[in-house]
């Protein structure tokens, strides 16, 4: 039987072991990138979408654990593999946002055709998702903003690549969109500031729904 060329990204720490599983699927006519960690497979999937991810979970710089949990949530159409030397069998450890978990060392034969299966079930539907849309902030006072002395009011937001806070100070045009780019894995971040509200009065979920 045929196989369909799969998109494949594999991002592991250990370069034996990316060269390795790279070379296996490629032999079978798979297109295959290689990241180094968390980062930099976020860094690659910005211009290179894989229909699978296949990632180890412990690795410096971004583990695992983050950039699964970041795929699952904004890029659900990948089939994604969480790889690891640390657990054994093939139970999904708990809290990791993978469709499937391959224990390391117990042979890739059953990885490659978990994933020539799945991956053929699986349509690739979302495509270039990317960080378009902005991020709100407030410039209210919170745990996670605050005013300087000079009354330069600066905010904590959040990359939705690496999920890394990032601090900005604020300006004073509201309901702007503003651009930065994230310190961490480049991404261009979009942010606006909502108008502040009253916090005496305001109701956070009072504007979703009018009964
Ligand atoms: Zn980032």
């Amino acid at each position: 039987m045929s196989t369909t060329a799969t998109k494949l990204l594999i991002v592991d720490d250990e370069p034996l072991m990316r060269a390795l599983t790279a070379q296996i699927f490629r032999q079978r006519g798979h297109e295959v990138q290689t990241a180094v960690d968390g980062f930099s497979a976020l860094r690659t999937m910005r211009s290179w979408m894989p229909d699978v991810l296949i990632s180890d979970l412990n690795m410096p710089g971004m583990s695992g654990f983050e950039l699964l949990s970041i795929v699952r949530r904004r890029l659900a159409a990948i089939y994604v593999v969480a790889t690891s030397g640390a657990y054994t069998g093939e139970e999904l450890p708990v809290g990791i946002a993978a469709d499937a978990f391959h224990a390391k060392g117990t042979g890739i034969k059953a990885l490659v055709e978990q994933i020539e299966i799945s991956a053929k079930e699986r349509p690739s539907l979302l495509r270039g998702l990317s960080a378009s849309a902005p991020i709100w902030t407030s410039r209210s006072k919170t745990a996670a903003s605050g005013e300087r002395p000079g009354g330069t009011a600066y905010a904590m937001i959040s990359c939705p690549e690496c999920m890394r806070a990032l601090p900005q100070v604020l300006s004073d045009e509201i309901m702007t969109i503003h651009e930065t780019k994230c310190m961490y894995c480049e991404t261009p971040v979009h942010y606006a500031v909502v108008q502040e509200l009253n916090p005496a009065t305001s109701q956070p979920f009072g504007l979703a729904r009018q009964e």
